[in-house]
């Protein structure tokens, strides 16, 4: 559904009814200056390098050329006019109204022809729209630069994110937060821009065709179609239902009732639910925090998306939020996985009547007439059995893929239920119980040999390896003592795994990154683009960025293992208040 406006751009607070976005025009830049281009996103929207040297990809991307648009050509319409989002969202657990995008403004939509792949791109910091409320609808150099380099992170680990093409600094004007600011406009793209906040907004209306459309939308357009969808759960078999789904993940198993009276739009729920759970496990087995996951930050198509207060941990602290406002631990680390529930539970309410409604919901009078106030509560309360059941199978696919995806990381094949406490479990407990750094933990124990650890004294040496190396020294016979005896199990487990120390090591080695954007890496990429002028930092950086499981990278051999190696004293765990 679209706006009823007129392809212009519409200034200050509007509330948008019936309407999912609204057609915007970026504001015009000034002197713009590329920063930099992702190679990785390049190649994935099907580009050459050389089509990114153009003055014309400068001039769409700092919204001063559309391409899609011409006005003299395009007067009686044609053509694709750029659109902005409009969506609500529950802050920290309130909800909020209307919010949309305040300041991304969609280009066009483009398909990589290798892939098939279809991504809608945006320009972010382009200027104001319907949404933002009293805001400028700019971004800030600094949170431009953390959104850039952790998108491309995340993609290069094989997390699902929405991604970044370039940065773009504005260099005819400045942006005023607490101070007058350098702006910029990050390009960026996703197979889809819908959040949970998307639904959450038309079902706070009562707006139940429009429900009904984006539900449909979401499943034919975002999922590629209902075929494509989790199958039907088999009635009568709890067991092997989640063995029976087409997602590909077979392991993740659910005691419970089949869900009877599920139909097209709890298949559409459970998908989403079910790529939410495989995200938060991505998350939780590689430290990242997103910060602030209110429903509007969270992605239909499970992605990573928003990214202001992010980061990752250093050492392994589980109550740690990057969010300087967070002060019930909200957003922290521990919580990810059940706050993705939470908005989960919400998105369960916007489809509840859909999903309750059973096969009803074919039902040309159900579809024609909606439904009834004296029915919608009574499909709603069917709705909520088969959420709770539905977060039985969220939990279970979150857990399958958490033990998987740290299985790997610890240099293992196969599964073992005592896996979980003796090796998961005491390896994050003495990582906390010490300090010690969360990803450098995996990438020293990528580095080791089963012949180094066959020895009690062996054992306690190589231990003193997992502190920094300032600290190392320092550290008592205890520490050292707890460590070797998990190194005792984890080698013998090992052993009986797969004994091929090369095998082992290179696995470990692309799992485990030897690279990660932490807070203070980003923080004096910052400095040195920002106040320096720096402009060779942020393509170097790029590089690992791209590449973060490498040894090397063939730039500056200091430079890279300064950027690579221990937390700078005081520079740990720090946290963000983005006004950004
Ligand atoms: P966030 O905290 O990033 O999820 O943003 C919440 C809402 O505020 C979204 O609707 C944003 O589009 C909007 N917003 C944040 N910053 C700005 C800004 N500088 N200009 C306009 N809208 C903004
Ligand atoms: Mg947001
Ligand atoms: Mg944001």
């Amino acid at each position: 559904s679209k706006s009823h406006s007129t392809p212009r751009q519409q200034l200050g607070p509007r509330l948008v009814k019936e309407a999912l976005f609204t057609y915007v025009r970026p504001e015009p830049t000034e002197d713009p200056e590329l920063l930099c281009v992702s190679p990785r996103a390049l190649r994935d929207l099907g580009l050459k390098e050389e089509e990114a040297q153009t003055e014309e990809f400068k001039q769409v991307l700092s919204g001063n050329k559309i391409l899609t648009w011409n006005e003299e050509e395009n007067k009686e319409g044609g053509g694709i006019y750029p659109w902005a989002q409009c969506y609500g969202g529950y802050q920290f657990g309130q909800w909020a109204g209307q919010l949309g995008d305040g300041r991304a403004i969609s280009l066009f939509e483009t398909t990589n022809e290798k892939t098939g792949t279809r991504y809608e791109i945006q320009l972010k910091g382009a200027g104001r729209t319907p949404y933002s409320r009293f805001a400028d609808g700019k971004a800030v150099l600094r949170s431009s630069i953390r959104e850039f380099v952790v998108s491309e992170y995340l993609n290069a680990l094989g997390i699902p994110t929405t991604r970044a093409l370039a940065l773009t600094l504005c260099r005819g004007s400045k942006v005023l937060r607490e101070r007058a600011e350098p702006g910029a406009i990050v390009t960026r793209f996703a197979q889809s821009w819908i959040r949970f906040g998307t639904f959450d907004l038309p079902r706070s209306r009562g707006d139940r065709k429009l429900l009904r459309t984006l539900a449909d939308y979401t499943a034919e357009h975002v999922y590629g179609g209902w075929d494509k969808l989790p199958s039907k759960l088999p009635v009568g078999d709890p067991k092997a239902m989640h063995n029976k789904t087409t997602t590909g993940l077979a392991k993740d198993t659910v005691e419970g009732e089949a869900l009877e009276e599920e139909n097209r739009y709890t298949r559409l729920y459970r998908a989403i639910a079910r790529a939410n759970a495989r995200t938060v496990a991505k998350w939780q087995a590689y430290g990242f925090m997103n910060g602030v996951l209110n429903t509007d930050n969270t992605s239909i198509f499970g992605l990573s998306i928003d990214f202001g207060p992010f980061a990752f941990l250093d050492t392994f602290d589980p109550t740690y939020t990057p969010n300087h406002d967070d002060h019930m631990l909200r957003y922290s680390y521990r919580n990810q996985p059940t706050i993705i529930w939470w908005n989960l539970v919400r998105l369960g309410e916007a489809l509840g009547e859909l999903m309750g409604a059973g096969s009803n919901v074919d039902d040309t009078t159900f579809i024609s007439s909606g439904v009834k106030e004296e029915e919608a509560d009574e499909l709603v309360k069917r709705a909520e059995g088969i959420i709770e059941r539905c977060g039985e199978e969220y939990k279970a696919v979150f857990l399958a893929h958490y033990k998987e995806l740290m299985t790997a990381r610890l240099g293992l094949t196969s599964q073992k239920e005592s896996d979980f406490e003796e090796l998961f479990s005491e390896l994050l407990d003495f990582l906390e119980a010490y300090g010690l750094d969360f990803h450098h933990a995996f990438r020293k124990l990528s580095y080791f040999k089963v012949g180094e650890l066959e020895s009690e004294q062996s054992r306690k040496d190589v231990a003193g390896r997992f502190f920094r190396f300032d600290e190392a020294p320092k550290q008592d016979a205890e520490s050292r003592a707890r460590i070797a005896k998990w190194l005792e199990k984890w080698v013998a487990r090992v052993k009986q795994d797969n004994p091929n120390d090369e095998e082992r090591q290179a696995a470990m080695l692309a799992v485990n990154p030897k690279f990660v954007p932490r807070s203070w890496v980003l923080d004096e990429l910052i400095d040195r683009v920002e106040k320096k002028g720096d402009r060779d930092i942020l393509p170097a950086i790029m590089k690992l960025n791209l590449d973060p499981f490498a040894e090397s990278w063939g730039w500056n051999e200091s430079e890279e293992e300064r950027f690579c190696g221990d937390v700078p004293k005081y520079k740990g765990m720090m946290q963000c208040s983005c006004s950004s």
